[in-house]
């Protein structure tokens, strides 16, 4: 098998596994007891939230943990907006953003609240002059991601960050494809709430964390005990957010060799891609893009059945988002950037990891060929293309 789908999800890396192994065994204790079985188990918990505070350049005090990504975009979002009704009731959000975003976004439009969504360029970095220009006196918040998880584009944060204050709006990033990936900042980039997710960066599944700068007025998100300072309710997951910490500071102490080594395998892929396969177009930045990412349009190609010839030969990928694929609606990230829905039906997303090699690349490339020349064989489109010319179905 080669797995090109890591930002669906990542491999659980050796080291989380063994920091997480304990905490599901011999030091099972809540660690909200009062006994000193239990304060092992706390210390864990903390010594994870500083492993991950130093990702970000936070302080352990602001890292609150959660169940994953889409709770801590809910929380931010719902969370903010509804302790801050008395200042304002606009967000702001990007055209390109995870769903956990823009349906968060949506259901506060149905209580009242007002939603504006700024654009994108074709490269999928957001527009700072309708970002500004969309600022109101009642703006409370603007939330962009700090990475694209389908085309991969690194947007602008420090600047968004510095437009956001500059208008005294408070400035939330969904993190969850960049953190421990690549370089992020919460203090140069003017960042108040930040959303992770573990299992991105070979950490385990169902957990992840929400920074929030001190001072910021947030509700809780779910009503319950009195756990990470009454904020977020429910028994500490103790071997999910050790894991997560490990897994945090093996990134952390590995991000540029891991990018360097991604980026090598990642332009092999799109240089071998766009000299062998006609009528592909490379979606996202060509530069400003994450270290793993690589997503193609192909032309009169479908996605979902080149999905299916890809796994016949072993090999795993995605169309879209993984939570998307499985929906024949065409990607609201791609149609954003500018794609006409019958192209950006076409898409795959590559997604590498460190471990993905050269020869792994090489494959995947020949495969598709293979693929792509075989279904481009059965579209009654591309036939008329061929004989008539572009003209023909313009
Ligand atoms: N935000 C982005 C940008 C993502 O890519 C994902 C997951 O794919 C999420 C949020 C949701 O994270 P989780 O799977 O941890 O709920």
């Amino acid at each position: 098998m080669i797995y090109m789908d890591n930002a669906a999800t990542t491999r659980l890396s050796e080291t989380a596994f063994e920091a997480m192994r304990p905490y599901m065994m011999d030091q099972f204790a809540n660690p909200a007891g009062t006994y000193s079985f239990a304060a092992t188990a706390a210390a864990a918990v903390e010594k994870a939230r500083k492993q991950v505070a130093d990702v970000i350049g936070a302080k352990s005090g602001d890292i609150y943990f959660t169940s994953g990504g889409t709770e801590s975009d809910n929380w931010a979002l719902k969370g903010v907006m509804t302790a801050n009704a008395a200042k304002g009731k606009h967000l702001i959000t990007s055209a390109i953003e995870h769903h956990a975003i823009l349906h968060s976004a949506s259901a506060l439009e149905k209580q009242g609240y007002e939603v504006t969504v700024v654009p994108v360029t074709p490269d999928g970095v957001v527009d700072l002059e309708a970002l500004e220009k969309a600022i109101r006196p009642d703006t409370v918040l603007i939330s962009v991601m700090a990475a694209n998880n389908e085309v991969g584009t690194i947007e602008p944060l420090e600047r968004i960050g510095e437009i956001a204050h500059a208008h005294g709006v408070l400035f939330h990033t969904d993190a969850v494809q960049a953190f421990a990936h690549i370089p992020l900042d919460v203090e140069r980039m003017h960042i108040d709430l930040l959303s992770a997710s573990g299992h991105k960066f070979h950490g385990p599944k169902g957990v992840g964390l929400l920074y929030v700068r001190k001072g910021v007025k947030i509700a809780p998100f779910m009503d319950g005990g009195a756990q990470e300072k009454k904020r977020r309710g429910g028994t500490t997951n103790v071997p999910g957010i050790v894991g997560m910490g490990a897994a945090a500071e093996d990134a952390m102490a590995h991000m540029q060799e891991i990018a360097a080594k991604e980026i090598v395998v990642r332009d092999h892929l799109i240089e071998r891609i766009e000299k062998e396969i006609p009528f592909a177009r490379l979606n996202g930045h060509r530069t400003q893009r994450l270290p793993g990412n690589v997503n193609f349009c192909f032309r009169f190609v479908e996605g979902e059945g080149m999905l299916m010839l890809l796994d016949a030969q072993g090999i795993c990928a995605s169309s879209g988002s993984a939570c998307t694929s499985g929906s024949l609606d065409p990607s609201h990230v791609l149609l954003a950037l500018g794609l006409p829905h019958e192209i950006a039906h076409g898409s795959l997303r590559l997604s590498i990891s460190e471990e993905t090699t050269l020869a792994d690349a090489d494959f995947v490339v020949d495969t598709l060929k293979g693929i792509i020349e075989r279904l481009r064989s059965m579209s009654p489109l591309y036939e008329d293309f061929v004989k008539n010319g572009q003209d023909a179905i313009a």
